[in-house]
């Protein structure tokens, strides 16, 4: 981490960020206060027997808000894990999930563990005792918390803590959906690994949909062409790299990574890059790049976009002075510091935030619950349907023209939406419409000068609006 003492902690930093949104909407001291509390902490110690030995472990979860139920949010396994970086990020999955219009709270939990250091069994189990541990103490089920993959999970642990779950509460018959970013196989949702980076690529897409906004930050023209600096090729920054590069023409100039940073002017191959990681676990001796050790400082390479797809406080004041991207997508949470964001924002630099730019991610954690609860898979009782009618329409079509129509076209009209178009059209869809509100919310507030602070104060009104309706219990 780069932070220097003097900055303010990581939670710190969002609730700074948010003051400056709720200044600008003029939101009453009571209101905000609430809006900010972090509602419950739970901090659990618990042992377990590994290679014959007693460890303990600490794990946390918070739930920042209940306004809306369940509360969702990541677990994350990490050595470096602590209580505020746990509220910090809950109280991020409230503003990120009022953004997007996930009717869930916001969450978050951690254990304070590496992972790279224990067997699949050895995991398995810590896994399973955490997960009883939040079970029993009310913070885990389908209508109360529902946690997801983060930084050190993935669908395997999501599996465990379902499991764990069903055991002991086999009369829900809504089980399954106390977790989501589970496999397939177990109640998962397709598209639901993809889904953070591929809403980091329908984020930047609509950016370029909008001449102004690219004027903005300096830039013309469309996404096709522009470099792009990328850190972390984790499950987030991977997916991401991989869409823009080989679907909209971005070129990736460089990948920092922890063992330093890969640089490549005329564009990284990215599935070429990852498959080396797998392969050597590291990016050493990857024939495509040239390599720099001091990678952190690669996130001052002159580029069009940079995209922190990492850890947060990255940029910071010490840092922020030499960025020289035009457009900075927040792909990981919290990467600038308030401190740093002021610094860009003087410089011109035009950021478009976590709490929206990484949604995309819950968005479809919300698809995965509601199929859970409905006990259907996404698309199963319209497909067929879908395909008569488009093969109808297609030989309306030829009778009324006299003409006929080509077999992929045939194919193109009659295919009938699977479970993951309908993921994809509604990732797209919800990314679409979060850019616009905030963008309006930019445009008709002179107050309102960067996308963070839109993004805030669109999320805030909408749960203000849910404290204010309902009334305070
Ligand atoms: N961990 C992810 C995030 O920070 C996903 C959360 C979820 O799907 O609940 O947004």
């Amino acid at each position: 981490m780069t932070a220097t003492i003097t900055e303010p902690s990581f939670r710190e930093s969002v609730d700074l960020m948010v003051d400056r949104a709720m200044c600008v909407l003029g939101l009453d001291e009571g209101t905000a206060t609430a809006i900010k509390s972090c509602n419950a902490v739970l901090q659990v110690k618990f042992p377990v027997k590994i290679r014959g030995k007693i460890e303990v472990f600490t794990g946390w979860r918070a739930t920042h808000s209940t306004h809306r139920l369940p509360s969702k949010g990541g677990i994350r396994y990490a050595p470096y894990a602590d209580q505020d970086e746990v509220e910090a990020l809950a109280s991020l999955m409230t503003y990120k999930c009022a953004l997007v219009d996930v009717p869930f709270g916001g969450s978050k939990g951690a254990l304070l563990i590496d992972p790279t250091q224990y067997e699949r069994d050895e995991l398995e189990m810590i896994t399973r005792r955490f997960a009883h541990e939040l079970i029993r103490k009310g913070f885990l089920s389908p209508s109360t918390n529902v946690p997801a993959p983060d930084i050190g999970t993935g669908q395997r642990e999501m599996a465990w803590i379902a499991d764990t779950y069903k055991h002991l509460h086999p009369e829900d018959i809504n089980y399954i959906a106390c977790v989501t970013g589970k496999p397939l196989f177990h109640g998962g949702i397709r598209g639901r690994v993809e889904a953070t980076g591929r809403g980091v690529q329908y984020v930047a897409q609509e950016f370029f949909r909008h001449p102004e906004d690219v004027k903005s930050a300096n830039m013309q023209g469309s996404l096709q062409g522009k470099t792009c600096v990328i850190q972390g090729l984790g499950n987030v920054g991977y997916h991401a790299a991989k869409f823009l590069s080989e679907e909209d023409g971005v070129i990736i100039t460089a990948v920092i990574e922890r063992d330093g940073a890969l640089i490549n002017d005329n564009g990284i191959n990215i599935e070429d890059l990852y498959q080396h990681i797998i392969a050597h676990g590291s990016i050493n001796n990857f024939p495509g790049a040239t390599l720099e050790e001091n990678g952190i400082a690669v996130l001052e390479k002159p580029c069009d976009i940079l995209i922190p797809a990492a850890l947060e406080r990255q940029i910071t004041m010490e840092n922020a002075d030499r960025i020289q991207a035009k457009l900075i997508i927040e792909a990981a949470n919290g990467p600038i510091t308030y401190g740093a964001d002021e610094i860009l924002n003087k410089k011109g630099i035009v950021i478009i935030p976590d709490a929206f730019a990484n949604a995309g991610g819950v968005t479809v954690s919300y698809f995965e619950w509601i199929r859970n609860i409905s006990h259907i898979r996404l698309g199963r009782m319209q497909r067929r349907h879908e395909e008569t009618h488009g093969l109808q329409v297609a030989s309306m079509l030829e009778e009324l023209t006299g003409n006929k129509i080509s077999d992929s076209l045939r194919k193109a009209v009659a295919h009938g939406a699977d479970e993951l178009d309908l993921v994809r059209s509604g990732l797209d869809d919800t990314m679409r419409s979060a850019y616009q509100q905030i963008r309006e919310n930019l445009l008709k507030n002179e107050k309102i000068t960067d996308f963070r602070t839109a993004s805030y104060a669109t999320s805030i009104e909408k749960i203000a609006r849910s404290y204010i309706d309902v009334g305070i219990y």
